[in-house]
Formats: C-alpha cells, structure tokens, sequence
C-alpha cells in the first residue's frame, strides 16, 4: 500500500508540474469521472467540548476511493484540483454532503455544526455565497450548522476579494473558522479584521505541546489571543489524554484528534457518537496535575 500511495502522490507532483502535460489531462479526466462514479467519499471526525466532553460538531474531510489505487488521501489530490479549478467542483460536492448530513444528524435529533475546507479558488468566487444559500435552503437546517474553514494563507492570496467573500457568507449567518492557525504567512491586522468566528490551532503545536516548552507557550498564548478576540478556540491533533488535560486547564473550548477519533466515513458518524464514552473527568484532572 505505502508503494501504492508513493506512486500515485508522485503522478500527481508530475502532472502539477507541468499543467498541460497528458498526465495532467488523464488526472483532471479521472476527477471528473470519480464525482460521476460516485468515486469520492465524505468522512468525517468529531469536534468535542473539552470542558462539557460533549461531541458539539464534525469536520468534513473528503477522500478518494479510486478503482485501482485505494483510498487516496486529500494531498494527493486536493493541491492539483486547486492548480486547475476543479476544486470548484469538488467544495461543492463536500459542502452537499455536509449540508445533507446536517438535516440527518437534526432529524436523529442531534445538533452538530458541519464544517468544511475552503481553498483559495472558491473564496474568489463571487457566486459562492449564492451557491451554499441554495444547496441549504431547500434542506432547512439553519446557516449557524455550517461552518466553513480557511488557511490564513488562502485569504492572503488576494485579502480584500476574500474579505469581501467572508464578509458575505457572515452576513448570511454562517460560521467562520480560521484553519492551521500559526503555519501560514498571515498578519494580525488582518486576523482583526476578519469576520471569523473560530481559530483552530495547527496540530503540529498541539502534537508537540507535551514535550517541547515553546510549543506549550504557543498553544497557551494563541488560546489566549483567540478568546482576546472573542473567538472560539478548536485544538487540532489531540491524541492524548494528558494533551486533552493540558488544553482544559489552558482553556480551549474544543478539540479534535485521534484521541476522540480518527476521520471515519460519514455512514458510520451517528452510531458513533452514540456508543463513544467520554473519558471520566477525574481522569482529565488527574492528568493536568502532571501538565
Ligand atoms: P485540515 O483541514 O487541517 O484537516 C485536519 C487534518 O488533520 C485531517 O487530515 C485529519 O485527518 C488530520 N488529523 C486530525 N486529527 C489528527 C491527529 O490527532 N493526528 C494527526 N496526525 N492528524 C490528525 P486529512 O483528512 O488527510 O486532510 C488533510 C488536509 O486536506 C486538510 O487539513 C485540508 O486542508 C485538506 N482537505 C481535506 N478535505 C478537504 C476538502 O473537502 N476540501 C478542501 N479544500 N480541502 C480538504
Ligand atoms: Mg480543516
Ligand atoms: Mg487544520
Ligand atoms: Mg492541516
């Protein structure tokens, strides 16, 4: 399998290099054929309250069962679609299948936020806003269940179009997050400025929070900073126990990670949530003593 992913990541940094190229052309073909084959597949991991241990939401996180090469990984495919606009086609497809699975989770009587990636390419796109009002609308779940993640990076691109863009999709109710917060070139005067609703720590602090001191710091002042801001404060990469300890005590609202699960495809999301049991709270403050 590791041959198999190696493979198949090399096909794709080939075609990407050269746009035009016929390995370029067979793979933007083969997207096209997975979203009519049925090819692309929704997973989803769950967002906890870290404080309440209550599964408040999911992200959504697309995948690729490919006839030949297995399930492929996003990376793999994701940074191509964006070099060739297929990445419109694909957000619309991912952000149908959060919506949909946002009136089945609120018919099960749940209430979960679905978020979604967004890249570059569909923040310039001015009818965006128009298009999720349309695929929600119809299904009746209200615009605060979808949340819509993006890179600092991805609004650094062209900042005023992507304001103009967020500005937009906020008026219209929907949540906004700011994903990997920390790797990407960004500035606080614009992270002011943005009408965000939540920052999501990268998950490489979080991963290293427990054995390197400046990542701690990281996390602790970046915890600090978002609720400065008012912003909900999400922790990506949490796969510990004592990781979960640290970010209570520090404050974060919510967290997401192996610890609680890994992605998983979204038809088995509800029995999930259902059978999980929440680690005992003497067991997380046992743990934040040690911290
Ligand atoms: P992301 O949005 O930051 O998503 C979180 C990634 O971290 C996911 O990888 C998830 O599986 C992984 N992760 C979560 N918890 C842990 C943990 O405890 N440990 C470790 N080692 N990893 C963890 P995934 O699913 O491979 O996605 C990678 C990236 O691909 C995403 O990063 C996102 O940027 C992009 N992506 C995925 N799905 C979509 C999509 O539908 N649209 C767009 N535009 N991008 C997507
Ligand atoms: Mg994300
Ligand atoms: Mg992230
Ligand atoms: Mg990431």
């Amino acid at each position: 399998y590791a041959a198999k992913s190696r493979q198949c990541g090399s096909l794709i940094y080939h075609a990407a290099l050269d746009a035009g190229s016929q390995e370029s052309l067979s793979l933007l073909s083969e997207l096209r054929r997975a979203v009519e084959n049925n090819e692309l597949r929704l997973f989803l991991q769950p967002k906890v309250d870290l404080a309440q241990r209550r599964v408040v939401g999911a992200e959504a996180l697309v995948r690729w069962q490919h006839p030949t090469r297995g399930l492929v990984p996003p990376m793999q495919f994701i940074p191509f679609a964006e070099q060739t606009g297929f990445i419109r086609m694909l957000s619309a497809w991912v952000l149908a299948g959060a919506a949909q699975f946002a009136r089945q989770a609120a018919d099960a009587g749940l209430t979960l936020r679905l978020s979604v990636n967004l890249s570059t390419r569909d923040l310039m796109d001015q009818d965006l806003p128009a298009k999720i009002e349309a695929l929600m609308a119809p299904l009746k779940v209200p615009a605060e269940t979808l949340c819509l993640e993006i890179t600092e990076s991805a609004i650094m691109d062209d900042p005023e179009r992507a304001l103009s863009t967020l500005e937009h999709l906020h008026a219209m109710g929907f949540k906004l997050s700011i994903d990997d917060f920390g790797t990407g070139y960004s500035s606080l005067a614009y992270l002011k400025r943005l009408p965000v609703d939540e920052l999501k720590i990268d998950k490489s602090f979080v991963m290293a929070m427990e054995r390197d001191l400046d990542d701690a710091r990281i996390v602790r002042s970046t915890i600090e900073l978002a609720h400065n801001l008012g912003l909900t404060v999400v922790a990506e990469g949490l796969e510990t126990i004592k990781a979960w300890a640290m970010l209570a005590r520090l404050g974060c609202d919510e967290g997401q990670g192996y610890y609680i699960s890994k992605p998983m495809p979204q038809e088995q999301f509800i029995d999930w949530m259902r059978d999980w049991q929440a680690p005992d709270p003497s067991i997380i403050s046992a743990d934040s003593q040690l911290a």
